[in-house]
């Protein structure tokens, strides 16, 4: 008998209150619920985690130790599991060697294709790889670029030789090294470096190594000459990799990476370019935008390519399905955002064969615009009706809406989370009375009154990946949303081109805070410090006591409350220190208290509660701006790392508008929040214009966008078909601009 459910009783992991749960098999499950409220407890913590432990107790010790640790999650029992597969959004790690093309198999499809078809041919799959050596470049060796020696922070332009220009270290007025260059004869040694000739500054940096005469101790002796740049590649950089390393990064701000000039950071060998199908070289049709890479491989008439051809053209078609057509097989893994990587992960489990998985998914319509939602849903879709169960955890309505089946966690965050509020049909959801039916049948609607836009801080005008030669003009002192589908430049002009011109602006992105299991609420926006001094006013002792990463850590685990076990021929594991019992503080720091609390005490309060206990004025300022972000819920010793990136974002938020900023840049801050969430985004956004701030967004979270102030709206489309401003003005005109994807879903329901 088949079994139909996954079923999960008293479920207690984080903030879960005995959860008991039935999750549909074989059918796409939606988890909704605020920011918070434990749906990642069910589906990370407790799902994934028992099917990763069950699976992994299907081997062997020995080979357990090589495998990812699960624990046992808090639950009395979880039946009827299957293999888990995770498909979340961390970013691809990985090194320049790793392109979309090595990573989705495609290079090695067009690898065996030219190998056979080229003209002329040079042999086999192997000799049109970068990453082989009969197939790359030899000055990069693959790699496509190089590093060379940065001339702007090499030399002081502004100085002479004689007044010490030049700044590498080792080459002082007087040494050895800057005598090379001084007594060379080639330089009028009080001459400005900003004065030479080209010729001059050539001879400076980049001559061949030719023989000199210079005049030793009144003596003339022959010495060889060369660039200081030459000279510094031939010592720095073509030796073995670990003294480069190091070297690279000692030297590093005199440094720079630069296309190869030899394959014109191609990463192949000569004769791997000049080898053609249809008059297109391997590296230029990885340089395609992939929608573009389909319409020539359908050219290929050869009816012995058809095989192959298919074979790519059907990978190639599901990347472009899910919204990804505008990139490149060349694209390196690490340049993806969260929300590519994610759906490049999604293509290559659609790709496999095997049934009856289980795949979670983490936000899947992070970074997509509400145009290529469907496109998400119809990869959803797909999974589930090759027999696997989807389980997704999303905010957005849209996908909410294609749900088999919906699982609402609440009604609140934190300790007021952690119960299932709903479970059954979409349809069902709508009559129910949560917060998320409520949202889903509330009806949207457009910022009346924008505030007017009067002065402008304007970019330079960029071409920049897909840029159409375009600047950024930001209305000062009003919330500014940029717009458009994946792929159409928005980070690009935002980030890489706008925020070069004011590097004083404060980002904030959904990048993990530098953050370890010792960081803490507390440590990161530096209250820490103050309850220090609290409790050590208090008591008359060391403030170093109340740290757990200073005098007051217990001994036993060194201030971590956790040890590592390590038995032979068992598992390692970490186990709660038994000296501290997991606080991480030593038992005799516990005698001190301020207003009836040790240190411990007050680690365990959420930051609700703090800002209600302690009095000193700064303490409770810094905890309210972490109540006003949506916070409130976090207990002040919760290790950051433990944090969503939704969470993380509004952590540095709420450390970043307690200090002084006046231009702010967020990069979707609305990942990871439930609808009735997005409202407090808002405020804060609003708060911080209303202190005179000017405020850039980018977002495709409709209720933001209609409710911001002025919309810069990019497209048509992503990549090479995108790069254009298409609209810049309040939010009510944008109905008007024909050209604009964004309207249409602006206007879908307004
Ligand atoms: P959601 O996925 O609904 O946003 P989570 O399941 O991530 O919510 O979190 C539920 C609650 O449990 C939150 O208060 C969160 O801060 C807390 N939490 C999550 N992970 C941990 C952890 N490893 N340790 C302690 N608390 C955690
Ligand atoms: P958006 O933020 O609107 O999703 P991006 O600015 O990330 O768009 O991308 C715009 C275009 O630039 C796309 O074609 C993308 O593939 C390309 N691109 C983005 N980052 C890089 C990069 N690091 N290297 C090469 N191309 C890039
Ligand atoms: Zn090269
Ligand atoms: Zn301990």
């Amino acid at each position: 008998m088949e079994q139909t459910y996954i079923e999960i009783v008293n479920a207690r992991e984080n903030n879960l209150k005995n959860v008991s749960l039935q999750i549909p098999k074989g059918k796409l499950t939606v988890f909704a619920g605020v920011s918070g409220s434990g749906k990642s407890s069910i589906v990370f913590d407790t799902v994934a985690q028992e099917a990763g432990r069950q699976l992994n107790e299907t081997y062997s010790s020995f080979v357990r130790t090589f495998l990812p640790k699960y624990r046992r999650p808090e639950a009395d029992a979880i039946h009827n599991l299957s293999t888990a597969i995770v498909v979340d959004q961390k970013r691809f790690g990985g090194n320049a060697r790793s392109t979309l093309g090595t990573a989705t198999d495609i290079n090695s499809l067009l690898r065996l294709l030219f190998s056979r078809f080229a003209t002329p041919s040079i042999g086999y799959g192997n000799a049109y790889s970068f990453n082989d050596p009969s197939g790359m470049c030899l000055q990069c060796e693959g790699i496509g670029k190089i590093i060379t020696l940065n001339i702007d922070t090499t030399l002081n332009k502004e100085k002479s030789l004689n007044d010490g220009a030049i700044l590498l270290p080792g080459f002082g007025v007087g040494t050895w090294q800057w005598k090379a260059y001084a007594e060379s004869g080639f330089f009028d040694n009080d001459k400005k470096i900003q004065d030479y000739t080209e010729q001059e500054l050539h001879q400076l940096m980049y001559a061949e190594p030719q023989k000199v005469t210079v005049t030793y101790q009144n003596s003339e002796i022959n010495a060889t000459y060369e660039g200081i740049a030459v000279k510094f590649m031939r010592q720095n950089v073509k030796t073995d990799k670990d003294t480069t390393k190091a070297a690279a990064s000692k030297l590093e701000q005199f440094t720079t990476m630069c296309s190869c000039p030899t394959c014109d950071g191609k990463r192949y060998n000569e004769q791997v370019l000049s080898s053609k199908i249809l008059g297109h070289s391997i590296y230029d049709m990885t340089a395609m935008q992939l929608d573009e890479l389909m319409a020539v491989l359908q050219k290929i008439e050869e009816p012995l390519a058809k095989e192959l051809v298919v074979g790519i053209t059907e990978r190639l078609q599901s990347l472009c399905d899910i919204g990804l057509g505008y990139m490149t097989l060349t694209r390196e893994m690490p340049t993806l955002s969260g929300g590519e990587s994610q759906r490049v992960k999604m293509v290559k489990y659609l790709s496999s064969n095997l049934t009856g998985l289980i795949y979670i998914f983490d936000e899947p319509s992070t970074g997509l615009h509400p145009h290529d939602v469907y496109r998400l849903n119809d990869l959803l879709i797909k999974l589930r009706d090759k027999g696997n169960t989807v389980l997704v955890v999303e905010h957005d309505p849209d996908v909410i809406q294609i749900a088999d089946h919906v699982i609402d966690v609440g009604p609140a965050a934190g300790s007021h989370g952690g119960q299932i509020m709903f479970s059954g049909s979409y349809e069902e959801l709508l009559k129910a009375d949560t917060l998320t039916a409520q949202y889903l049948k509330s009806e949207a609607t457009i910022k009346a009154n924008p505030r007017p836009a009067t002065e402008f801080l304007e970019s330079d005008k960029s071409t920049l990946h897909n840029l159409k030669n375009v600047s950024l003009r930001v209305p000062t002192g009003v919330l500014t949303a940029v717009t458009g589908v994946a792929g159409s430049g928005k980070s690009t002009l935002v980030h890489e081109v706008f925020a070069k011109k004011y590097p004083e602006a404060i980002r904030i992105d959904q990048s993990a805070v530098h953050a370890n299991s010792r960081s803490n609420p507390l440590t990161y926006t530096g209250v820490m410090n103050s309850i220090r001094k609290a409790f050590s006013d208090a008591n008359g002792v060391d403030a170093g006591l109340f740290s757990y990463n200073s005098t007051g850590g217990c001994e036993s685990c060194g201030g971590t409350g956790t040890v590592e076990l390590n038995l032979s021929f068992m598992d390692k594991a970490e186990v709660v220190c038994t000296q501290c019992n997991g606080t991480r503080y030593k038992q005799e720091v516990l005698q001190y208290t301020y207003k009836d609390k040790n240190i411990v005490d007050v680690m365990d309060m959420t930051v609700a509660e703090a800002v209600e206990f302690f009095e000193a004025k700064d303490i409770k300022r810094k905890l309210t701006s972490l109540n006003t972000v949506g916070l409130s819920y976090l207990t002040l010793g919760q290790p950051l790392n433990t944090l969503s990136g939704g969470e993380c974002q509004r952590l540095k938020l709420a450390k970043e508008m307690s200090t002084k900023g006046n231009l702010y840049i967020l990069d979707e801050p609305t990942t990871g929040l439930h609808m009735s969430d997005v409202a407090t985004i808002l405020n804060i956004m609003n708060t911080l214009v209303d202190k005179g701030n000017t405020v850039i967004v980018i977002e495709h979270n409709l209720d933001v966008i209609r409710h911001s102030d002025w919309i810069i709206d990019m497209g048509p489309e992503g990549g090479i078909g995108g790069g254009e401003i298409l609209y810049e003005g309040p939010p009510a005109n944008i109905i008007n601009c024909e050209r604009s994807i964004t309207a249409k879903h602006l206007t879908a329901i307004s």
